[in-house]
């Protein structure tokens, strides 16, 4: 089960940023409302999640580091209708084989926090331990017994240049969470948790940029899409700045960047990219996710129809916006 671990690693946990996404979504999924991440150099030698959400009982702690022992397929049929974000029982198991890794959990109802280390997915320490409600999970030396993922890793601008994109966009998803993101002592991004979206937009690309962007709300029968763009003269030369949620999950989408973009399509040149924060709402049958474990690419049923939804809203919106 040890190679089985490192096998499923290779799929999970492609890097750094990756598994900071596993563990920001644990915190999620167990209902916290501050998120803090603490990272080193390119993450390799340390990522620290700490929540304040529900914490791991006694009998459960054990069982979270072992592979498939929470896996929630078996109970739903429909992937569809899953609530929470994880479902493979697979994260923390990955991660647990790759690296020396320390949780460390109180649910409220405890007084004392329980805190596991194991070292390559082998337990070496479990103990109890004085901790805050919630739970704080470190990784250290990432990929230390897999030397070829260790090569493939990039420059620490890059590599945390992915983590704190990664970070920014979960948080365009979560007004309404706190988080923030510390790099050698420093605080590089922090929303406040009040859940107001411009706001938070303003936390993580800038405030020069909130200010300007224009509020959109688009409805046509059972699908809704909601969020800012920005005005025609505010564009970008990459997609670096587009976030699109479907049903709060953040989601990669060449597609909605096209129909985005083809809603500015008679107002800038096809080749500029507005900066967009948009959450679509739409029943989970009309669309398939998760075709990777780690990238939340996204395939529609119908295209077609989708694409004039909601190139239509954006071009009403920028027409309704202009003074
Ligand atoms: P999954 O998220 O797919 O269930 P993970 O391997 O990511 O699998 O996590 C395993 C389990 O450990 C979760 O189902 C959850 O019960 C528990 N867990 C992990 N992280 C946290 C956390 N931050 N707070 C509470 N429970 C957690
Ligand atoms: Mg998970």
């Amino acid at each position: 089960s040890h190679s089985a671990n490192q096998i499923a690693a290779g799929e999970v946990v492609e890097r750094p940023a990756s598994v900071v996404k596993e563990l920001v979504e644990n915190a999620l999924d167990a209902g916290a409302k501050h998120i803090d991440i603490t990272i080193e150099g390119n993450g390799v030698p340390l990522i620290r999640v700490r929540d304040d959400g529900s914490g791991i009982g006694v009998s459960d702690l054990p069982l979270a580091v072992i592979r498939h022992a929470t896996s929630k397929i078996s109970q739903i049929e429909d992937l569809d209708h899953l609530r929470t974000l994880g479902f493979r029982g697979e994260a923390l198991p990955s991660i647990a084989s790759v690296s020396h890794l320390e949780i460390s959990s109180r649910p409220a109802r405890e007084v004392v926090g329980l805190s596991l280390t194991l070292n390559g997915g082998e337990q070496v320490e479990y103990k109890e331990v004085g901790c805050p409600v919630g739970t704080s999970v470190t990784v250290r030396n990432l990929f230390f017994n897999t030397p070829a993922r260790l090569k493939f890793l990039k420059s620490t601008p890059t590599e945390f240049g992915l983590i704190s994109d990664t970070v920014g966009r979960i948080a365009l998803a979560h007004p309404d969470i706190a988080f923030s993101l510390t790099h050698p002592q420093q605080v590089v991004l922090q929303t406040s948790g009040r859940g107001d979206l411009r706001e938070t937009i303003g936390a993580i690309l800038g405030h020069t940029i909130a200010r300007q962007l224009i509020p959109l709300k688009g409805q046509h029968e059972d699908w809704q899409l909601e969020g800012f763009i920005s005005p025609p003269d505010l564009v970008r030369s990459s997609r670096q700045a587009q976030t699109f949620m479907i049903n709060g999950r953040i989601v990669r989408s060449p597609f909605l960047s096209r129909a985005l973009e083809e809603g500015y399509h008679t107002l800038v040149p096809v080749k500029l990219h507005p900066v967009a924060v948009l959450h679509l709402l739409v029943p989970p049958s009309d669309y398939d996710v998760n075709v990777h474990p780690t990238k939340m690419d996204v395939r529609f049923k119908s295209e077609q129809a989708l694409t004039p939804f909601i190139s239509r809203a954006i071009y009403q919106a920028l027409i309704t916006s202009k003074p």
